[in-house]
């Protein structure tokens, strides 16, 4: 009712309508676009989002990108592996993609982007990355961050944020500055690379969280899950990319 006030203020001859359809939470409101002299209405529809609300960013090439490594992730998921996955992208075109492999090879580095990484060098010059974009599911760990730096790739693009583990900013920001001493410079020369984070964030984690409540039927010992709950609170908002 206040809103309704301050505008006949405004404009004592403008007719509102005030059309509520929800319990007020950060209503949205559409612009008054008509005459000072017509009559107006404003709608408040917005309706509570769910926490399982699909956000619905603007269709992007970049989100395209994602919604790959996310296919991936979800490979990952029904391999019994942490649901990680990411795509190599030079000239508009997927050159690798990877996805966390550590269970299977019982290896603990065989993260998503190494596994890639490792694909494009056995067929590419390391040059390659200069011009070469990655789109991972979650934010790089400290390990792949730096794996990034030295093969000087040009930009990552990543989902959720890691709190425990992050390269990228999550917990140290690896990608940033020249370096110590400038010594640090990556293979092809470069210093550090560009980041954007929170592509489908929401999408990462609700895969991490399949994850860990999910049995894992490969452990020498099948740890119970059961009576885990499939958290979906919480979530993180995703950015919008322009
Ligand atoms: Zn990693």
């Amino acid at each position: 009712m206040l809103l309704k006030h301050l505008i006949q203020i405004l404009s004592p001859k403008m007719t509102i309508r005030i059309t509520s359809t929800t319990t007020p939470a950060t209503p949205t409101t559409t612009p008054i676009t008509a005459a000072p002299t017509e009559a107006a209405t404003i709608t408040t529809t917005t309706t509570p989002r769910s926490p399982l609300a699909p956000v619905t960013p603007p269709p992007t090439i970049h989100h395209a990108y994602m919604r790959s490594a996310l296919q991936i992730a979800t490979s990952a998921l029904q391999s019994n592996e942490v649901p990680v996955g990411c795509v190599f992208v030079h000239n508009s075109r997927i050159i690798a993609s990877g996805r966390n492999d550590t269970n299977r090879s019982l290896c603990g580095t065989r993260h998503a982007e190494l596994v890639a990484i490792d694909k494009i060098l056995a067929t590419h010059p390391p040059s390659i990355f200069k011009e070469t974009d990655l789109y991972v599911t979650v934010e790089p760990c400290i390990m792949c961050a730096s794996a990034l730096r030295q093969v000087g790739i040009r930009k990552v693009y990543f989902g959720c944020s890691n709190d425990r583990f992050g390269g990228c900013g999550g917990v140290l920001r690896v990608h940033e500055g020249d370096g110590v001493g400038g010594e640090n410079k990556s293979r092809n020369g470069g210093g550090g690379y560009e980041v954007v984070g929170g592509i489908y964030s929401s999408s990462a984690v609700v895969k991490l969280r399949e994850f860990y409540v999910q049995e894992n039927g490969r452990a020498p010992i099948a740890t119970s899950k059961k009576g885990r709950e499939l958290k979906t609170d919480n979530l993180p908002l995703d950015v919008d990319i322009l």
